[in-house]
């Protein structure tokens, strides 16, 4: 048995690809189920923020170091959302190649068309989108520009299988096509909603509907009694069809607001594997805008 054991072991060996993958370390789960489409069996990818985090208020941990120092590149959404645990990642790791101007360092947000850029930026109002909103990666049109990027880096650190990163993004852009089209004949335009936080605004505006009110006063505050009384109003002026949460953060205040303005809560997924069937940006696209109908 020992023998038949060691001479598994030998081929398993002789089976492993010569070169290894590129180790791969996301932030967040949307870009980790990217980089594992566009990379494909190039890349091994560690995904450092869990899908039921609130993405805001991540708190970096030694497992998340431990990671970031073994990786050829990190992703990250960028736009300060990870401000307060990926600097410190950085420097902890003490990896050169994933430094801030290196090749190993990617960050998804050069690729889009951010909203909502303030003029100024201060944080100590408390918001938490100094930089604009972003939630861009519930827009069809930024993630595939973001997919490009992905692997023309891929390419740039991996020049011996170029091929492979193209045919994986032909392959993404073919499928982005075909679902665009379906997504594009769902009902939603003229839609009006209230959310909880500012988090379906690119998917507003690439859908055609509306976001008429948001629980929280601004990014990251909750409301006060004086704020909800002003939004019961406005619910009244704009009939909206529910309220937009998720499952991991604003669902009790939704629910509560719900109860006093006769307003359905939907719950929407918050990342890619937040909720069930949610498993690829694809599942996660799909499950949001078929809970919108
Ligand atoms: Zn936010």
């Amino acid at each position: 048995m020992k023998r038949i054991l060691f001479i598994f072991l030998i081929l398993l060996a002789a089976a492993a690809p010569a070169t290894a993958a590129v180790n791969v370390v996301t932030t967040l789960p949307w870009i980790g189920s990217l980089a594992r489409e566009i990379g494909g069996r190039g890349v091994s990818v560690t995904v450092l923020v869990k899908s039921h985090q609130d993405p805001h208020y991540v708190e970096a941990k030694p497992s998340m170091i431990l990671a970031a120092r073994s990786a050829d590149i990190i992703m990250y959404n960028g736009l300060d959302l990870e401000i307060g645990y990926l600097p410190l990642i950085l420097e902890s790791s003490r990896n050169p190649k994933i430094m801030p101007g290196k090749p190993g360092n990617f960050d998804c947000s050069r690729f889009v068309t951010v909203t909502e850029r303030p003029v100024a930026v201060d944080r100590s109002l408390g918001d938490v989108h100094p930089l604009g909103n972003p939630h861009y990666y519930f827009s069809p049109a930024n993630v595939l520009r973001v997919a490009e990027g992905m692997a023309g880096r891929f390419t740039e650190i991996d020049g011996a299988n170029a091929g492979r990163y193209r045919e994986n993004l032909r392959k993404f852009v073919e499928q982005m096509k075909e679902k665009r089209k379906s997504w594009a004949s769902l009902p939603l335009k003229g839609k009006k909603f209230v959310s909880y936080h500012k988090l379906f605004e690119y998917l507003a505006v690439e859908y055609g509907f509306g976001i008429v009110g948001y629980l929280e006063p601004k990014p990251g505050i909750p409301p006060s009694a004086a704020y909800v009384k002003g939004l019961l109003e406005t619910v009244k002026r704009e009939a909206p069809d529910g309220i937009l949460a998720t499952l991991h953060y604003g669902r009790k205040e939704s629910e509560a607001f719900g109860m006093r303005s006769g307003l359905k809560v939907i719950i929407l997924p918050s990342d890619v594997g937040s909720m069930p069937a949610t498993d690829t940006w694809f599942d996660f696209m799909d499950k949001t805008l078929s809970a919108l109908r």
